[in-house]
């Protein structure tokens, strides 16, 4: 009888732990990121202003929804293919990718495909003859002539009214350098034709003393800027910089060459007004620049990315709209000391 009794409590026992070992009830701590879906993203390198702000977005918005699978793509195309192929294997459900050459969108594709994974692109845009290729292909990003249009209105605006200060020589015209981001970008080349061309639609005239890229980069932005002043000097009338991170190395450039005292000034323009454009705005030492909404386009990228991964409909729950060209547009807003308050709210 004491045998049979110690028998049923070893065998009691037994029951509890191994119930224990697989307790699924309600009371257990439920492990989300085991059902959290993985989502691949590249950013085409972590060493970009703007870019940084998109990335911040879309951790704020995968927080406590999905696992993230961030990748520096290094500004190289090669480290991103295999970044990509990395993260497929690792079993991504969708993948983000912000490409370092607009060009190589198709060999993403094909990646993605042959794992029948959706891919989301965001930032720079591939053409949509290859979105179109891929059903479960959709891209994040702007209207890239709409930055152009806008900051060449704000040029008109301001020269129109500063005419007779800003008109150094007074020929009517404007004298301007333009600092392009990376070439074959799109968005760097619809700024530069667009804002130029807008100018040139409210009847006035310009002439270009210097066009060349800074890579969107601050650094380089300041070097040309240097050598621009060394050789032109005060012929320069304005700075079009195809975004704020060059449009910052102008602007210390411009300080080291004694503008923004006395009255000494260079009117400069840029686009993105992440933090520090909007603190030179503030200050006086930069006239504008082109709100383009980080915190959004990270957000949409997410939510999109988001869908696919769970096998919903693409937009399903989010207030974003495809395009005929299976695009969510965020659209840009000029920035200048009247509305800094806009660009402000966008970079919280
Ligand atoms: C931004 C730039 C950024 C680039 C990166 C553009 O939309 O305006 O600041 O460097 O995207 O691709
Ligand atoms: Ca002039």
């Amino acid at each position: 009888m004491r045998k049979f009794f110690a028998l049923l409590m070893v065998l009691s026992l037994i029951l509890t732990v191994t119930a224990c070992g697989t307790t699924t009830g309600s009371n257990a701590p439920a492990d989300k990121s085991a059902e959290m879906p993985k989502i691949g993203v590249a950013i085409y390198k972590f060493d970009d202003n703007f870019m940084s702000f998109v990335r911040r977005a879309i951790e704020t918005s995968a927080k406590g929804k999905a696992e993230l699978i961030l990748n520096d793509s290094q500004n190289n195309q090669s480290t991103q293919n295999e970044q990509v192929d990395m993260m497929i294997a690792k079993g991504v459900k969708s993948l983000a990718i912000n490409l370092v050459d607009p060009q190589a969108a198709p060999t993403i594709i094909a990646k993605a495909k042959a794992a029948n994974i959706p891919v989301i692109f965001f930032n720079k845009e591939p053409d949509a003859s290859v979105l179109k290729s891929y059903d479960k292909a959709w891209y994040v990003g702007t209207t890239s002539s709409e930055s152009g249009v806008i900051q060449g209105k704000i040029i008109v605006d301001a020269w129109k009214a500063n005419k007779d200060k800003w008109d150094k020589n007074g020929d009517g015209k404007i004298q301007y350098v333009l600092l392009k981001g990376e070439p074959g970008h799109p968005d760097a080349e619809a700024r530069t034709k667009y804002a130029i061309d807008e100018i040139k639609a409210a009847g006035i005239g310009v002439e270009q003393l210097e066009l060349q890229t800074g890579m969107w980069d601050s650094v380089k932005g300041k070097e040309l800027m240097d050598a621009w002043l060394a050789k032109h000097g005060d012929k320069i009338e304005f700075v079009i910089a195809n975004n704020d991170a060059m449009a910052l190395g102008a602007i210390s450039s411009l300080k080291a060459n004694g503008y923004f005292t006395g009255n000494k000034y260079m009117p400069v323009v840029g686009v993105d007004a992440i933090p520090d454009a909007i603190q030179q705005i503030k200050a006086g030492t930069m006239l504008g620049t082109v709100l383009n909404d980080a915190k959004n386009q990270g957000q949409a990228t997410f939510d999109l990315a988001f869908n696919v991964a769970t096998g919903k409909d693409v937009l399903a729950g989010t207030k974003w709209k495809l395009d005929d060209k299976k695009a969510v547009r965020v659209p840009y807003i000029a920035i200048t000391k009247d509305n800094i308050s806009v660009a402000e709210e966008a970079y919280k």
